[in-house]
């Protein structure tokens, strides 16, 4: 063999046993530890409504702005981060890490009320939150174009602006009732058939409306009232659903199982606790 040609053939062994080396420390290095040192995270998650300044109409479903802004300052404190349904889609499906005390945040119903003051005091934190719309008010307020803090829902260009603090998921288009109907629960004279194609209309209405005004579409479903079912779950599951919110009040523990994030719990907000009682009971058990 020619001195050269040698020469030339040694080092492409050496370049080989190089890259061989780089591929055996990256495939135990840098790629793998996502996974491996977080398998399981506990996520409380909180539930507001109304945020109203008159002390008139704060209740169960109703809290004040100074109430929001001291349990936001308060999870700051003991060190929560905000976290959202994509957050958790992205651990659960990609492995990508969670905060190390991760909390979710979310509003049901979507009151204009959520723009005029929990927006700002979100935004000024750097905190986000999920807040659930009900398709058919979103569309009313939307063509009417009304704003009003006691009663108004968020219209679609609100829901736009607020993208940066505000992922919006869906609560139904017109299901919101307790009636007959409990949520969006089969009624006691309905068929299987006839209320598969009920919930399965009335949810893509609302994700027809998002999707049209080019926001995301929601991949989790907020239960009206918190009622949910077998056949519920099934059919918002074979919709595509990758999450539903409940309302009973347990600490959520999310696992790297898709499974973990159907039928989370969470904690409502109420008027009339202090912020340090509220979050000692929800976040201590
Ligand atoms: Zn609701």
């Amino acid at each position: 063999m020619p001195l050269g040609f040698r020469k030339v053939a040694l080092q492409a062994v050496g370049t080989v046993l190089v890259l061989c080396g780089l591929i055996v420390w990256l495939d135990h290095g840098a790629a793998q530890p996502v996974w491996e040192e977080q398998e399981t995270v506990e996520l409380p998650i909180l539930m507001y409504h109304s945020i109203l300044k008159d002390s008139a109409r704060q209740g169960k479903y109703v809290v004040s702005p100074t109430v929001l802004a001291a349990d936001l300052d308060a999870l700051q404190q003991r060190g929560y981060r905000t976290v959202t349904v994509s957050d958790l889609l992205a651990f659960v499906q990609q492995g990508a890490p969670l905060p190390e005390k991760p909390v979710m945040i979310t509003f049901d119903d979507g009151y204009y009320n959520n723009y005029v003051y929990a927006y700002p005091l979100l935004q000024q934190r750097g905190m986000r939150a999920v807040v659930s719309i009900i398709g058919a008010q979103t569309d009313l307020y939307t063509q009417n174009g009304t704003e009003n803090a006691y009663w108004s829902h968020l219209r679609l260009d609100r829901l736009c602006e607020m993208q940066d603090v505000f992922e919006v998921q869906n609560h139904s288009w017109n299901l919101h009732e307790y009636g007959a109907r409990r949520g969006c629960l089969r009624r006691q004279d309905e068929s299987e058939e006839t209320y598969g194609d009920i919930l399965r209309e009335d949810t893509a209405q609302t994700q027809r409306l998002l999707s049209e005004a080019r926001l995301p579409v929601p991949q989790c479903y907020t239960y009206p009232f918190g009622a949910c079912s077998a056949e519920s779950e099934q059919i918002l599951q074979e919709m595509g659903f990758a999450c539903t919110l409940g309302c009973e009040e347990k600490i959520n523990t999310v696992t790297r199982d898709p499974a973990c994030l159907y039928q989370m719990g969470r904690f409502n907000r109420a008027a009339g606790e202090g912020t340090e009682i509220f979050l000692n009971r929800v976040l201590e058990g």
